[in-house]
């Protein structure tokens, strides 16, 4: 199937449906500069992730973790919607999409204009860090700063407890509420579109699982195999920016 069949294919299951929901992954960042996990430049080729537990109990785990993500930080500044982010942006925008659940951490669903209340984290927010005590808000610039003088992270200035990434970490409790929202989206929605996750990061990838379950349409966009390919009701081994970016002129008809 070539390119523009395959972006027709989508357009008009998207047309058809009444609630979509896209769930996306690291996937649909990449052409931002942001590396992925599991492709054969992604991230875990040079660092396996630290395991949250031994974050809590090894300061040398906290001080890796915050070197690891201080080497990163320029990307993530830098890193813009990508076209796929964009015709996300546009599905919303027409009421075609509901809802975006998330695996990114990286904030740039929020960066192309959708509304926070549209979009479902489930791995939290690389953009700033909380204390894992009193869950305060810290900025990751005044950590930084910090860390370059000292190389160790600062503590909580409200509870002197430890600092971390607002994002959800391997061995750490998901997200309830988000978790909740994630399921009502996907129980709801008549077409849940896939878009460059790896679907091997549980409970993440049971979404559209459970989508499939409840009689939804499922799509699966990625330039690789996936597992739930099997069961899904169009595969498309594409790029996502290319694939994508012909819906942002579709010409929706917007609904309420
Ligand atoms: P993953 O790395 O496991 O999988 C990404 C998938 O996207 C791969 O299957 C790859 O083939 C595909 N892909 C990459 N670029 C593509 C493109 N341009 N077009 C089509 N397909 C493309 O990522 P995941 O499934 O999201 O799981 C990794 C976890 O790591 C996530 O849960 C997330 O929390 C975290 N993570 C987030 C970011 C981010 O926020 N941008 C980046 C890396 C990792
Ligand atoms: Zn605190």
């Amino acid at each position: 199937m070539d390119v523009i069949t395959a972006s027709k294919k989508l357009a008009d299951l998207l047309e058809a449906s009444t609630q979509a929901v896209v769930f996306t992954g690291a996937g649909i960042s990449t052409e931002s500069g942001i590396p992925d996990f599991r492709s054969p430049t992604g991230l875990w080729k040079n660092n396996m992730p630290i395991d949250f537990r031994d974050f809590v109990s090894s300061p040398q785990a906290r001080q890796e973790a915050w070197r690891r993500k201080f080497a990163l930080e320029e990307k993530f500044l830098n890193a813009k919607p990508t076209r796929g982010h964009m015709a996300v942006a546009a599905l919303i925008d027409a009421g075609i999409a509901s809802r975006i659940i998330t695996q990114n951490i990286d904030n740039l669903h929020q960066a192309s204009g959708v509304d926070t209340a549209k979009i479902i984290e489930l791995h939290g927010n690389g953009t700033y860090a909380a204390c894992l005590d009193c869950g305060k808000r810290h900025e990751l610039a005044w950590i930084g700063e910090i860390f370059k003088k000292t190389e160790r992270p600062p503590d909580c200035t409200a509870c002197a407890g430890i600092l971390k990434a607002a994002t959800i970490s391997f061995g750490q409790a998901m997200p309830e509420l988000q978790m909740k929202h994630a399921e009502a989206a996907s129980l709801a929605c008549d077409l849940f579109v896939v878009l460059g996750s790896s679907l091997v990061v549980y409970p993440a990838a049971a979404f559209p699982v459970v989508a499939k379950r409840s009689g939804a349409k499922l799509v699966i966009i990625n330039r690789e195999e996936t597992e739930l390919d099997p069961i899904a009701d169009l595969v498309i081994h594409e790029d996502i920016g290319e694939i994508m970016h012909p819906l942002c002129d579709f010409g929706w008809d917007t609904r309420s």
